[in-house]
């Protein structure tokens, strides 16, 4: 009999958290649910304590015991849980630049990292790997797109690589017009066509933010420069991405948009990939679309490029000046066509310092937030 993995989820109460809290349930025999962390949703995940009751719970977002079986409070309360837990796996499905810190102390702990948080690498790639190594643990993609090309990556070796073929929806927007895209509302922003997603992420895949963090996770993950990684345009989101090789074979993974897949995937890595996690695809009524990203009207997408290929600090800056526009963004505070300009403007300062600890990294980020908020609240955009 197979030993049972030890599992973390971090961000119980979100969209990669449900999604992986499916798999948890179904295939009890293979997993422990050892730690469950929220950050504000406390009656979401007082009622997952209730469901799995040898789980540790996590309350990142506030200081105050309030009962209910919560052991561990705020950010230091949610290092200190995922230290204690004894997990083999921790899943991070924490959004944004707050999953750095929770990812670092997975691997500092000694479990394998299952990424659904990229702003991770985004942010601090080098240093990830680098504890990783130091633990003799893994980073295994959740993100589909590096899923699919790790798996492939996997088969057909490394070495025999040409480029990466990086898939992207386009999102809703994607035969706006320039003079469309001016006029687009929150509301319309937050409903994609294909995947069903937390609200930050569901702006970036309309602004092709998304894709651009993507690509730099890419850079990171699979140590490639940012040239050898294409962005394809594919409206079906069924082919999660593609490598073509240096003989001119292409390879693809296919199968219908759901994140169950990557996930259960990670959690069974390296042995198997365990039972059947999405429905099979319907060939008889298949479609599917490709075509190229436009810069023009997307500028997150050349300007991650940018980023990705002056290194340094730029990822890191790209990241917070996207958090901080999407945020003003989402109160109505900024237009859609106003994220891209803030997170330029913050790009064309000096990011070329490079640290290599923790503390450097979000020095870096508390900056690039600082710059865009003045800019954001100083100029008429
Ligand atoms: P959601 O917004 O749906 O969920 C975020 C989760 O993180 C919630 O559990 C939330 O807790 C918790 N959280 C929020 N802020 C903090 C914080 N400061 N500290 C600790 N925990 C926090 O996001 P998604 O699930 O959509 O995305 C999560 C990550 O996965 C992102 O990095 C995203 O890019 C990536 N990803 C997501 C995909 C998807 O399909 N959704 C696909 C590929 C990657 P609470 O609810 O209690 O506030
Ligand atoms: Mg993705």
């Amino acid at each position: 009999m197979r030993k049972k993995k030890r599992i973390a989820l971090l961000g119980a109460t979100g969209s990669i958290g449900k999604s992986a809290l499916d798999i948890l349930r179904r295939e009890k025999a293979d997993f422990n649910t050892v730690l469950l962390s929220a950050h504000s949703d406390r009656e979401g995940l007082c009622s997952l304590g209730r469901e799995f009751p040898a789980a540790r719970l996590a309350l990142s977002g506030s200081a105050a015991d309030s009962g209910g079986g919560i052991a561990y409070y705020g950010k230091k309360g949610l290092l200190d849980a995922i230290a204690a837990s004894g997990a083999d796996i921790v899943i991070n499905g924490v959004a944004g630049a707050a999953g750095l810190e929770p990812s670092l102390a997975a691997l500092e702990a000694g479990a394998d990292l299952a990424l659904a948080n990229k702003e991770t690498l985004v942010m601090a790639g080098p240093l990830a790997f680098a504890r990783a190594a130091e633990k003799k643990v893994h980073i295994i993609p959740v993100d589909s797109e590096h899923s699919a090309i790790f798996n492939l990556l996997t088969v057909h070796g490394v070495e025999n690589l040409e480029e990466v073929l990086l898939t992207a929806s386009g999102g809703p927007f994607r035969s706006y017009t320039l003079e469309q895209l001016k006029r687009v509302r929150p509301g319309d922003a937050l409903v994609h066509p294909t995947w069903k997603m937390g609200p930050k992420i569901t702006i970036d895949s309309a602004t092709l933010g998304n894709k651009g963090l993507e690509v730099i996770e890419a850079v990171q993950l699979f140590k490639l420069p940012p040239e050898k990684i294409s962005v394809v345009i594919h409206p079906q989101s069924v082919v999660h991405s593609m490598i073509r090789l240096k003989n001119g074979a292409v390879y693809a993974q296919l199968s219908r948009p759901d994140m169950r897949l990557p996930i259960q995937d990670a959690l069974y890595w390296p042995e198997c990939t365990g039972d059947r996690a999405v429905e099979h695809l319907n060939f008889e009524s298949l479609t599917l679309e490709f075509g190229r990203p436009d810069g023009g009207r997307f500028p997150l997408l050349p300007l991650a490029y940018e980023a990705a290929r002056r290194g340094c600090l730029y990822p890191a800056a790209y990241n917070a000046a996207n958090e901080t526009a999407v945020a003003a963004f989402l109160k109505g505070e900024l237009s859609f066509l106003d994220i891209p300009r803030i997170v330029e403007y913050v790009l064309s300062r000096d990011w070329t310092a490079s640290p290599g600890d923790l503390e450097g990294i979000l020095e870096g980020d508390r900056k690039a937030r600082a710059f865009a908020e003045t800019h954001i609240r100083t100029e008429k955009l």
